[in-house]
């Protein structure tokens, strides 16, 4: 097997050599302001937001309208050049490397255009060879983004007949025809109804299997919510927060939430869990014990014993790991605060 050489010349493993490989996205200090050549009033688009983005993951950008999403994500789509700062795309410069990333990543736009006229088999024939795709490649390239999408029985409709949830993913196919390594997708299920949302999600999480790395926007925490596995939360042009849900959970020092459901007086189980290492924010709401916890599961079982313990009956003992929800709410109670 091969063996690569790092920039100080010693020869590395391909195990290694993965290791080294640059994160699908790196953006530094990265600034966009619209009408900074002299507009009357200039907009902050983005200010000075930081990313990085290992390859392989999925990930949401989430934010209210104006946020930035858009702009971030045309930037790393190289169709927006920034006023400050960097953004690297798979180890490339998107100022000096256009071509190069236009060939390793698909753009899903907000806004698009179908050719109502084409049937989407001729659609997306039309982009394969647009994409300028080896010709003997090209059907085969449509046969499979046409099955990767579902969209098998859509074939010979016209672009114009299709509802909004297959005109989604036909727009997917057409992004995923010369087979991208990153994939950024702004808002792609917004205005679709819940059914065709979650065949859309599916279609994400098989792209995930496949290696994909995902960057993919929405304002709809619960679109995000279900198979992303790192996020970041924009507001004004600034990236809030980022990261695996785990590490936002530990920086906004989150804790895990458990619910018990009991039989008689709480008392005993309130002072047991008043002195208990890890237990904290100790209340009784809705008939329920609720307490924080931090600690590991041995911790969560000993917990668990020392209620049991206390000699009154044990209903339900429910642990719940913060989740992007709870994030979310932090920030959002961040803002207002
Ligand atoms: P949405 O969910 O509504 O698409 P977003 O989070 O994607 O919002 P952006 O579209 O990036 O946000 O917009 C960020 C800010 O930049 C907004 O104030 C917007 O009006 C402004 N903006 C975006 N594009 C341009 C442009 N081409 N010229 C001037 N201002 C722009």
């Amino acid at each position: 097997m091969m063996e690569s050489e790092s920039a100080s010349g010693a020869s590395l493993s391909p195990a290694e050599d993965i290791l080294q490989e640059p994160p699908a996205i790196e953006v530094e200090g990265l600034t966009k302001i619209y009408g900074a050549d002299g507009g009357d009033s200039p907009i902050h688009a983005l200010r000075a937001v930081e990313l990085r983005v290992p390859r392989g993951e999925v990930f949401g950008l989430i934010g209210p309208n104006g946020a930035g999403k858009s702009t971030l994500m045309r930037i790393l789509a190289t169709l927006e050049i920034p006023t400050f700062g960097r953004a690297r795309v798979l180890g490339e410069d998107t100022w000096t490397s256009r071509l190069r990333i236009c060939r390793q990543i698909g753009f899903m736009p907000e806004l698009f255009y179908l050719y109502q006229e084409l049937r989407v088999e001729e659609y997306l024939a039309f982009f394969a060879s647009a994409y300028d795709l080896p010709p003997a490649g090209r059907a085969k390239a449509v046969e499979d983004v046409i099955e990767l999408t579902d969209l098998g029985v859509r074939r010979d409709s016209f672009c114009g007949s299709l509802s909004k949830g297959m005109r989604q993913r036909l727009l997917l196919a057409k992004t995923l025809l010369h087979d991208p390594e990153l994939l950024i997708l702004d808002e792609p299920t917004s205005g679709m109804d819940p059914q065709a949302r979650i065949e859309f999600r599916n279609i994400i999480r098989t792209l995930s299997k496949l290696g994909k790395t995902i960057l993919i926007s929405s304002h709809i925490l619960s679109d995000l919510s279900a198979f992303c596995s790192s996020v970041g939360i924009m507001e004004q042009g600034r990236m809030r927060v980022s990261g695996t849900v785990e590490e936002i959970s530990r920086a906004l020092a989150l804790v895990d939430q458990v619910q018990v459901g009991f039989l008689g007086p709480p008392g005993p189980l309130l002072d047991a869990l008043e002195e208990f290492e890890g237990a904290s924010a100790v209340e009784l709401r809705d008939g329920c014990v609720r307490f924080g916890f931090e600690g590991s599961e041995e911790g969560l079982a000993r917990c668990l014993k020392t209620l049991v313990g206390c000699g009154i009956p044990i209903t339900r003992f429910e642990h719940r790991r913060s989740d992007l929800e709870d994030i979310f709410v932090r920030v959002g109670a961040d803002q207002v605060s």
